[in-house]
């Protein structure tokens, strides 16, 4: 069965209230295909209006990030419980930037991703390695080992559910996008290695590769065997997010 590619927009910690319902307003207008599954993960604090605003679009929402446990003394936390009980479908687990600031390891982003998926949460599993683990040539040392980690104890189950997002620490919000081949080479080893574990799984399994994604790349790369999409951050709080998802 042919994968639906997900284009995933992240808008990071960007807009104002006002701003957000604008653009928000205007993306509703102007995206419609059923080609590609559309998803907007914006902050917390917006997500039930956005959702409102998208509510009878073929468009989605999702959160960037969610806690593991369910409830408790967490100050500031959100879980992935409340994420679900919100009706809401996504959540991205281990950005980058998460991992960079916020001190997540892989074993946080197995656990969350775990109990993302308890709550009926899709995760999209963010895997990447820095410029200087590709220049020594380690970028499928590394990959392995945090996909490896990531879906520690997932059953085919879970497998089947989860997306992964291949985004290589030097290529986000840099401008600077792996070519085509780069991408694609890794998200292929990412997929044997599903395979390896799960068998024709893999197969069904959304790849998707993010990094300075934009209207103008995004038909190449998204046209690559093993890329099912893209996790877009810049390109996604512009008006052109929506040649992105129609990338075709
Ligand atoms: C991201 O935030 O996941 C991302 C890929 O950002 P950008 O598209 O801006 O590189």
């Amino acid at each position: 069965m042919a994968r639906k590619k997900i284009v995933a927009g992240n808008w990071k910690m960007n807009l104002s209230p006002r701003k957000a319902e604008k653009f928000t307003k205007e993306m509703r207008s102007v995206i419609n295909t059923d080609n590609v599954e559309v998803v907007m993960c914006v902050p917390f604090v917006y997500l039930t209006m956005v959702q409102e605003i998208l509510d009878g679009t073929k468009i989605k929402i999702g959160a960037q990030n969610m806690h593991y446990a369910d409830e408790g003394a967490y100050t500031g936390e959100i879980s992935g419980k409340m994420l679900s009980r919100m009706k809401v479908p996504y959540v991205i687990v281990g950005h980058s930037e998460r991992r960079e600031y916020f001190a997540e390891t892989d074993t946080t982003v197995n656990i969350k991703a775990l109990k993302a998926l308890s709550h009926g949460l899709i995760p999209i599993i963010c895997i990447g390695e820095t410029l200087k683990q590709r220049e020594f040539e380690r970028t499928f040392e590394v990959i392995s080992k945090q996909l490896a980690i990531a879906i520690h104890d997932m059953s085919e189950e879970d497998i089947a559910k989860i997306v992964i997002a291949y985004e290589p620490i030097w290529a986000i919000g840099t401008g600077k996008t792996a070519t085509k081949e780069q991408a694609e080479e890794v998200c292929a080893a990412i997929r044997e290695q599903l395979r390896t574990q799960y068998g024709d799984i893999a197969d069904s399994v959304r790849i998707l590769y993010g990094g300075s994604v934009n209207e103008k790349n995004a038909n190449e790369l998204f046209n690559m065997p093993n890329i099912d999409g893209g996790l877009v951050g810049g390109a996604s709080l512009k008006p052109s997010f929506e040649k992105v998802v129609h990338y075709q």
